[in-house]
């Protein structure tokens, strides 16, 4: 009998039906995927095209409970499907790893109405969501956000901006952390989390230009007398947004660590072919020690990667706290992408540098993985915490 995955609800599925799945997420990115990445790519333009072949794999609702129309999946499958997108173009996996990192809020911390209204919505993609906490003056810490939102009758009026939202133009909605006390000590019990849809006083401020991670959105949201009705405050109390936030979190840095896995593995992928067929000194460069070493360090730090996000995944799947698991898959996962991205420029020598290959882009990519969904610096101290926490004298 095929082995049986569950996730953090309970909802299962078979080790043959993840099989499958995978496949099918390989077999698509292979068809449609490949061929076009470095077209949209150069031209930074957003995949419609993929984003509507992505509905139809459901992976909008790859971790949305099976209740609420979505896939119901283990964080480990999920995990899977972001590193395989991943080395193909990892941008792609942005488009719904913060969608789904919304959900999750919902989800886990939203009332009835809340899921039953959002969930469903959310799985198909008919509504795609971002997570909208990083602020101008602000990132790590958030407990110093100025989004301010005050009660006026059935609703709150929100002003505000946030910076640098993923999917903030392509996406009809956005996870919106405020201050609803801003004297509050502490300072994050001052902070709620609403469901922000886009309307009069949501504006999209600008499209911001990057290194990398190019095709998906990253914009500036500007918050000027927006009325949203208190309904849409998450959980339905104000003073837990923090939480909320940074519950999802966990789920996040899972994401980010296996889109490093997936930009690492490309690397080495690339990097052991070409050094195959790219000859020195009458033979493969793969025959130099000098190269050996390279791809000898850049597998170890793939295997070693994936077994992190692995064990952070399970922990995660078994509804244990698991800040310190996902952190070190984070931090490790990310650190790896970035090495073996460099590594395997050196090893393409100038055709690693050529904008007609793949390898530059993995370059420009990686970095985003150690900064993103709280940065690396922030995971040590996360991890050390977590250490001195779990062994007290
Ligand atoms: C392409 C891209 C997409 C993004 N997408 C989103 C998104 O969808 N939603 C969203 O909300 N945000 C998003 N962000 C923002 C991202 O989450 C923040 O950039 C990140 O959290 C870091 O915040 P910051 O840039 O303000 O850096 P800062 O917080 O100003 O940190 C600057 C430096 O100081 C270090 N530092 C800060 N505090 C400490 C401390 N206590 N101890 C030690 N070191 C510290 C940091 O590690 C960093 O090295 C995105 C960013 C990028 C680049």
């Amino acid at each position: 009998m095929s082995e049986i995955l569950t996730n953090r609800s309970g909802e299962s599925i078979t080790v043959e039906d993840e099989r499958q799945l995978l496949d099918g997420v390989q077999r698509w990115l292979d068809r449609e995927v490949r061929d076009k990445v470095l077209e949209l790519e150069h031209a930074d333009e957003y995949p419609h095209e993929m984003v509507a072949q992505m509905k139809e794999l459901g992976l909008f609702g790859a971790t949305i409970g099976q209740e609420y129309g979505g896939l119901g999946l283990p964080a480990g499958t999920y995990a899977k499907i972001v590193t395989a997108v991943s080395e193909v173009w990892m941008s792609l996996s942005g488009i719904f790893n913060s969608h789904l990192i919304m959900a999750a809020a919902v989800e886990r911390f939203g009332t009835e109405a809340q899921k039953r209204h959002y969930l469903p919505r959310f799985a198909t993609g008919e509504m795609r969501g971002a997570l909208a906490l990083t602020e101008p003056n602000c990132g790590t810490d958030l407990q110093a956000i100025r989004t301010r939102a005050v009660r006026d009758g059935d609703d709150y009026v929100i002003n505000g901006t946030k910076t640098w939202i993923s999917n903030g133009i392509e996406g009809n909605c956005v996870a919106l952390l405020v201050k609803t006390d801003p004297e509050m000590q502490p300072r994050h019990k001052g902070t709620s989390l609403f469901i922000a849809e886009k309307g009069p006083g949501f504006t999209v401020g600008r499209k911001l230009e990057k290194l990398g991670y190019k095709g998906i959105d990253s914009a500036e949201l500007v918050f000027e007398d927006y009325r949203i009705p208190a309904e849409r405050l998450i959980g339905g109390a104000e003073g837990s947004g923090f939480r909320h936030a940074v519950g999802g979190l966990e789920l996040g840095r899972i994401n980010v660590a296996a889109r490093g896995v997936g930009i690492a593995n490309a690397s080495l992928q690339a990097a052991t072919a070409y050094s195959q067929v790219r000859e020195t000194m009458g033979k493969p460069i793969c025959q130099h020690q000098a190269i050996q070493l390279k791809l000898g360090d850049m597998a170890t730090r793939c295997e070693a990667s994936r077994l992190l996000v692995e064990a952070a995944a399970k922990a995660y799947d078994r509804g244990e706290r698991c800040d310190m698991e996902a952190g070190m898959a984070k931090l490790f996962a990310s650190e790896s992408a970035l090495e073996n991205a460099i590594e395997c420029m050196r090893i393409h020598g100038a055709y690693g540098y050529s904008k007609e290959f793949h390898v530059e882009r993995y370059y420009r990519d990686a970095p985003l993985m150690c900064i993103g969904e709280g940065t690396n610096e922030m995971q040590r101290i996360i991890i050390a915490r977590q250490l001195i926490e779990r062994n007290p004298v």
